[in-house]
């Protein structure tokens, strides 16, 4: 499997998992044009797509669905009932969450996480012998979703904030205490606790996703991650930091 970002943050995401010759798209929230010229940068053949996961119904993740469904009517998507109906495009496959599917090489499981739409989820996606997890937005680390985590062999993982910077942006009050709460996003120091106590000893490759551009840095992510990292001697784990306005390298495993 190869796994790739080809754009992580508020701004609009997309998230590829490529098998050998079936590409799996985790949301949808670049124009067409932007999708293409991205996926091509990457070395994405979008004509590989065999389907698109939806996480949840923000524009950010589906900003591009509508037009991605004409330039490629045979593509179905995939969401549960709640998120399918709120994103309200004709073309679904409609999922249970915690009911494993298979399409093409790979198997799928959508699970639960919390955030501020009915009802969001992360995904574990196999195939090739290894697991894959995928979860952003989601405001509390859950032991459920940490279980999930626990098996995976490479994952994409939210670390949106840095508390203090967040404290002192200039946001209103409630969309502060949105972004914290429960059901808004995940702080580099949630994160980070979050891998130190649910990663195996499989875990090889972490990418770090949907970065506030205004309440966080880069370098306070990667310090944030690999000081956990060094103290549980964890640094056989390779880092990515995924950008709102680049591919990621991405990971083969
Ligand atoms: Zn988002
Ligand atoms: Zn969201």
């Amino acid at each position: 499997m190869r796994i790739v970002s080809l754009a992580s943050g508020s701004g609009g995401n997309a998230y590829v998992v490529d098998s050998k010759y079936e590409t799996l798209l985790i949301d949808c929230g670049l124009s067409y044009a932007e999708l293409a010229r991205r996926a091509y940068r990457a070395g994405i053949a979008l004509a590989n797509v065999i389907g698109v996961l939806f996480t949840h119904e923000h524009t950010d993740h589906t900003r591009g669905a509508s037009m991605f469904e004409k330039r490629h009517p045979e593509v179905p998507f995939f969401a549960n009932l709640s998120t399918a109906e709120a994103i309200g495009s004709k073309n679904f496959v409609v999922f249970e969450n915690d009911q494993p599917f298979e399409f093409g090489p790979f198997e799928i499981t959508a699970f639960s996480i919390p955030h501020d739409v009915s009802d969001p989820v992360g995904y574990l996606v196999k195939a090739e012998g290894k697991t894959y997890f995928h979860a952003t937005d989601f405001g509390a680390p859950l032991e459920s979703i940490g279980r999930k985590f626990f098996e995976a062999n490479v994952a994409t993982l939210e670390s949106n904030h840095d508390s203090m910077l967040l404290e002192r942006s200039n946001r209103p009050e409630y969309l502060k205490q949105r972004i914290r709460g429960d059901r808004g996003h995940l702080s580099n120091d949630d994160a980070a606790r979050f891998v130190e106590i649910y990663s195996s000893y499989k875990l090889e490759y972490l990418a770090l996703a949907h970065l506030s551009r205004e309440c966080n840095e880069p370098h306070l992510v990667l310090k944030t991650m690999r000081d956990m990292l060094y103290s549980t001697q964890r640094e056989d784990i390779t880092l990515e930091i995924l950008s709102q306005d680049e591919p990621s390298e991405g990971w083969v495993c």
